[in-house]
């Protein structure tokens, strides 16, 4: 008999990377998934812990502040680093959320100073003395040749990303800064490891991309469909004050 479908959620850091409350997304998913009977387990893994790369079928980091960030990624390339490679390689799925996002490159760069990521998808990123790029945003995504959909949320990042020739981003900006201010580029997709800069947190208000994280986690099937009123009007209300 088939195992009872369950998503085994390790979250990376979620007292220090958890900037703009994102530890939210892990509460849609957890939600979501026990609504439909899908089993739903998670694990902490803070400062110094190893994770064990085939215990779990999403890895997720939040955004934090310059000063938590330089803190975990000390501590993510020494000792979950290669766990994480080896987990994307089985087909994991690592979803980064900005300063989480960052870490998923080569570097984040400030100034003369240089915060080590862990180099899952080649891109890097750099601090600028611009401004911050911040304010809602939208983007449109298209998900293993899917429908077009949107993505929407909130961006507050004062580093520029810039992605690798090889590198396709997760969307196109529609409203809002993403990337670089100027690319047109919004996030990261390598197969599982994804990137973005958005928050609001993230999933809330786009319970779609939830419910393609489970699908694709779980390897379930169809989802069961859930009475999605006010999660559609939380992503349509995202939209709106995005303009998109
Ligand atoms: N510290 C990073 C930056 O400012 C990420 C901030 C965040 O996670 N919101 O670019």
């Amino acid at each position: 008999m088939a195992e009872p479908a369950r998503l085994r959620v390790c979250a990376l850091y979620p007292d220090l990377m958890n900037i703009y409350a994102d530890r939210g997304n892990l509460l849609m998913l957890e939600r979501r998934c026990r609504w439909r009977g899908i089993g739903f387990e998670l694990t902490a893994a803070g400062l110094g812990a190893p994770v064990d790369p085939g215990a779990h079928d999403l890895f997720y980091l939040g955004g934090g502040q310059d000063r938590d960030q330089r803190l975990c990624a000390l501590d993510l390339v020494e000792t979950k680093r290669d766990a994480l490679h080896a987990a994307a390689a089985r087909g994991a799925l690592v979803l980064g959320v900005c300063g989480g996002y960052q870490l998923l490159g080569h570097r984040y760069a400030l100034g003369d100073e240089e915060i080590p990521g862990i180099g899952l998808v080649d891109l890097e990123t750099a601090r600028s003395d611009g401004p911050r790029l911040i304010g809602n945003v939208a983007i449109e995504v298209q998900l293993d040749g899917g429908e077009r959909r949107v993505l929407a949320g909130f961006e507050n990042h004062a580093g520029r990303t810039h992605l690798g020739a090889g590198e396709a981003p997760l969307g196109r900006v529609l409203r809002g800064h993403g990337n670089t201010g100027s690319s047109g580029a919004e996030g990261v997709r390598r197969d599982g490891v994804i990137g973005t800069y958005l928050h609001g947190p993230l999933l809330p208000k786009n319970a779609w991309f939830a419910d393609w994280l489970i699908r694709r986690a779980t390897g379930a099937g169809e989802l069961e469909p859930l009475d999605d009123r006010l999660e559609d009007a939380a992503h349509a209300e995202a939209r709106r004050a995005a303009g998109a």
